[in-house]
């Protein structure tokens, strides 16, 4: 994440640099025309690059604000899901992601186990 931010911020410098470069390479040259459009296209480039950089690094700064949306199958209610092995109803709560997959810890037993897309409870 934070890598890939510097590199859009050195590819963006860089873009800036030759926008500059071929801006002054577009005086007095018989080749005025093109060098002028590469340099507006090098600096668009250069600003959507800072664009992005600054956005993708936005969510990392705020760590703590992240909510962990738990995509679980509409047809599976909250109040609906119940414990495997002794039947007690699990809250949100006991549901975590774990590398990516919604596991489930009852409160009751202790059991934990990964919710899958259809529930045989
Ligand atoms: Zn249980």
């Amino acid at each position: 994440m934070k890598s890939g931010k510097i590199i859009l911020f050195v590819l963006a410098a860089f873009a800036l640099i030759f926008y500059f470069l071929f801006f002054l390479g577009s005086g007095g040259q018989t080749g005025g025309f093109n060098f002028i459009w590469i340099a507006i296209s090098l600096a668009a480039v250069g600003f959507i690059l800072i664009f992005f950089a600054t956005r993708m690094g936005a969510p990392s700064e705020v760590p703590d604000n992240v909510t962990v949306n738990i995509d679980l199958p509409g047809e599976v209610g909250m109040d609906t899901i119940k414990c495997k092995s002794c039947g007690g109803v699990l809250s949100e709560k006991d549901i975590k992601l774990v590398a990516g997959a919604p596991v489930a810890t009852c409160p009751f037993c202790g059991t934990t186990y990964q919710l899958t897309e259809e529930p045989k409870w």
